[in-house]
């Protein structure tokens, strides 16, 4: 599992109200609850997916989805599979498609936590890094550091 993986990881446990910092065997994780069938989901404390815990992009990429942390949620692998098999990988968006969709949005919303300003320009900070967008604008503020 890539450090970037752990960190969306992280990012949307800290969004997810079901996810609480409990103890785990010797020590400690986030627990929290699958997106679809409420299954209980445990995450190490450095993002580590400790159960069955795979990313689920709401609104598929396929359709246009974006990794926003609002469209993001976490499931266990089973159910994204199930997910993906009988809906995402649909060639149109359709009404049964949509319903999904707009189902989980609810749900993630009803189990929304705000994320601090940090998370949050963090997490926008990644999204650009992905689209290739600010590789200029990154490296000009790096070398903007380093003059001070
Ligand atoms: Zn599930």
């Amino acid at each position: 599992m890539s450090a970037r993986t752990r960190e969306t990881i992280l990012a949307i446990v800290a969004t997810d109200t079901t996810f609480v910092r409990a103890r785990y065997g010797e020590g400690e994780a986030f627990i929290g609850k699958c997106l679809h069938c409420g299954g209980r989901l445990v995450i190490d404390l450095d993002g580590t997916a400790l159960s069955r815990a795979t990313i689920e992009h709401i609104l598929p990429r396929a359709h246009g989805g974006t990794d926003a942390l609002e469209n993001l949620g976490l499931a266990c692998a089973r159910c994204n599979s199930e997910k993906g098999v009988r809906h995402d990988s649909r060639a149109t968006f359709d009404g049964r498609l949509a319903e999904v969709v707009h189902a989980l949005v609810a749900k993630r919303m009803e189990r929304w936590r705000p994320p601090s300003d940090e998370l949050r320009a963090r997490h926008e900070r990644y999204l650009l890094r992905r689209s290739g967008g600010t590789t200029a604008s990154t490296k000009e503020t790096r070398r903007a550091k380093k003059r001070r």
